[in-house]
């Protein structure tokens, strides 16, 4: 890409920094990072509830804000350790009074409100199950979840629960109890409110023994590639949370973080909740709107030192502000206690790398994990320079390697066996060897499908990369997108990323459309910025700036103006779906596509532009 290495010129706070990124990574395991968990009392094993709240409140940290939640109105509430492990209780009281109990599924359908994080963690006090679904989901997504995850518990709103749940409430043999956060519960037949559930429950509640491999959550993934799967994770997962938030989020006890995912996804719910708090941190809840505004003034008036973040955020504050200038909108905050800003979810182009750098002034550290690894796996470390493009190295204790790819894209596996690329920039599957804490144990009743993610002892990512003769990992594509044009291999991303380093472009979704000749020809769905009109001129300029960045072998063969690239809820541009509506073909499962049209918090509202 030709970007050079941005170096660092903020340390983080403490050790261990992987300043030396070898030695620590030599020096770590997994067992010595579970003894940075305190344990149930008595040896009764691990719970993520007593880690994340009780712990903390039984030491000096019990006064300290957990939650600092901004409403819609900007009124902000604080949360203490102490006051969250007594609502805690009381909702794992609630839960034992309704007969619910280990292993029985709890499923919140809410948006980000202080009561999330009681019925979250007072769940798994209680050692049931949490299954958060994102609450901008329509009526089929949610009744199919609430079915695939045998829900037994739903916690939701009175207006959520009417549009999407009640009609459907016949047919969720397995839901015994719906709770109503907020007013509304008396006018619905069959639901009962929490808050009087909870003022007549007890503010004590010790936490039965809990095994580390006792499930804990159940996350569906994105449904980026097809239908969602429901991915299991235990309690031990814990000490992942603690461990990659340390060295790739640098959080410590008296910072504040702020972490944007929704806690419908699982980004939201490892490094929203459970991470963060293990620390001991303050906790940032925005109950607003996405909002370029907005986020550089929580950022500053809460004083936040680490954000974590998604690119298509991050591209939307680049629209507001491009890298030509002006920079008054951010220049207009104080962002001085911001260390670093993290992002997550999708492919971080390099440009908004050394937007960060140029703009804000702030380093952009991209990470990679999945829905299935709990946990982040490969990172730029917070101690170590960047390589913009790069989703940087394994985390300690995290065995990553790249396979080599057959036919299809995926690892190429014969007689059982993979074969691995020793040498580097050969674009192969990520894989990674099994044994992490956070690893999902399995697609909730699909063998199959797990079976299928395993082979010759290794976790297929089913993402595509390669990997620099330093061990720096560079994402290419999922397996399913990468585009076969010509003889070559073309990963969406690099076009894309080359894409956006054009001013008219705010962001770009990139397929393979088939060709008699070439096989598939690369073609660009080009969103773009304010100020620039979709004309001929425009695709030509856009075209021949690709093909100088890119060569004729890569750059798109063709360019469409799209002002609304589908976007999963989470945030994603969808090329699948991009790819199905070019071909004509069905769109398969689209329950988790973004719909503008609803109430839905997707990326793609940027209220800025209104
Ligand atoms: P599904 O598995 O249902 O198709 P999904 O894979 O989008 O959905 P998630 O588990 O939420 O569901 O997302 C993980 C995927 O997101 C990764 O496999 C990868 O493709 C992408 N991803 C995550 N982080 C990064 C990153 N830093 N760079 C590039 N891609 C990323
Ligand atoms: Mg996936």
């Amino acid at each position: 890409m030709g970007w050079e290495t941005i170096r660092k010129d903020r340390p983080p706070r403490t050790a261990p920094n992987l300043g030396d990124y070898d030695k620590e990574c030599a020096r770590f395991t997994w067992a010595k990072a579970r003894a940075a968990l305190q344990g149930l009392p008595g040896g009764r094993g691990l719970n993520i509830a007593h880690e994340a709240v009780d712990r903390h409140a039984a030491s000096p940290r019990a006064t300290a804000a957990a939650l600092r939640c901004v409403g819609r109105d900007d009124s902000v509430t604080c949360v203490t350790y102490e006051e969250l492990a007594r609502s805690t209780a009381r909702f794992a009281n609630v839960l034992c009074g309704l007969g619910v109990g280990p292993g029985d599924r709890v499923v919140t359908l809410l948006g980000r409100c202080p009561e999330l994080y009681t019925v979250v963690l007072g769940t798994l006090k209680n050692t049931s199950v949490v299954c958060p679904l994102f609450s901008a989901f329509g009526p089929d997504p949610v009744a199919q979840r609430l079915t695939l995850s045998e829900a037994r518990v739903l916690v939701t709103t009175a207006d959520l629960y009417r549009r999407k749940v009640a009609a459907r409430r016949d047919g969720l043999t397995c839901l015994s109890h719906v709770l109503i956060v907020g007013g509304g519960a008396e006018e619905l037949p069959g639901t009962l409110s929490l808050a009087a559930l909870m003022a007549g429950a007890d503010d004590t509640f010790t936490i039965a023994s809990t095994s580390p491999q006792d499930m804990a959550l159940l996350h569906f993934t994105s449904g980026t590639t097809g239908t969602p799967k429901g991915a299991v994770h235990v309690h031990e997962a814990a000490v992942a949370h603690y461990a990659t938030a340390l060295y790739a989020l640098d959080l410590h006890q008296d910072d504040v973080f702020w972490c944007t995912a929704d806690p419908g996804w699982v980004t939201g719910m490892s490094y929203g909740i459970v991470a963060p708090l293990m620390h001991g941190v303050t906790v940032v809840v925005d109950e607003g709107d996405y909002d370029a505004r907005r986020w550089y003034r929580i950022l500053a008036e809460q004083r936040v030192g680490v954000w974590y973040t998604a690119p298509t955020a991050l591209r939307m504050l680049m629209r507001t502000t491009p890298r030509t200038g002006p920079y008054d909108l951010p220049r207009s905050y104080d962002l001085s206690t911001l260390r670093f800003i993290s992002s997550v979810g999708e492919p971080l182009n390099p440009e908004a790398v050394v937007w960060g750098r140029d703009v804000l002034g702030l380093p952009v550290h991209d990470n990679w994990w999945q829905t299935e690894t709990g946990a982040i796996m490969i990172a730029n470390f917070a101690a170590c320079d960047i390589r913009p493009g790069s989703m940087g190295r394994p985390l300690p204790g995290v065995e990553a390697t790249v396979l080599r790819r057959g036919e299809d894209g995926r690892a190429e596996v014969r007689e059982g066996r993979v074969s691995v690329l020793e040498e580097p920039d050969v674009e192969g599957e990520l894989a990674l060897r099994p044994g992490w804490p956070s690893m999902f144990r399995g697609y909730l009743h699909d063998e199959p499908r797990t079976a299928a993610a395993f082979a010759d002892g290794w976790y297929l990512t089913g993402d595509l990369v390669r990997r620099d003769a330093d061990g720096w990992y560079w994402f290419v594509g999922r397996a399913d997108d990468v585009i076969k044009s010509a003889g070559h291999l073309v990963g969406p991303f690099e076009v894309e990323s080359a894409l956006m380093e054009h001013p008219a472009v705010a962001e770009s979704g990139v397929i393979g459309r088939p060709d008699p000749v070439a096989g598939n020809i690369v073609k660009a769905f080009v969103t773009l910025r304010p100020g620039y009109e979709a004309t001929a001129q425009t695709r030509q300029e856009l075209l021949a700036f690709a093909r100088r960045r890119l060569g004729p072998a890569v750059a798109p063969r063709e360019i469409a103006f799209d002002q609304h690239l589908p976007h999963t809820r989470s945030g994603k541009v969808m090329r699948r779906l991009l790819r199905a509506r070019e071909l004509g073909l069905p769109e398969g499962d689209v329950s988790t596509v973004e719909d503008s049209s609803q109430d839905g918090e997707g990326f793609s509202r940027d209220r800025t532009e209104r």
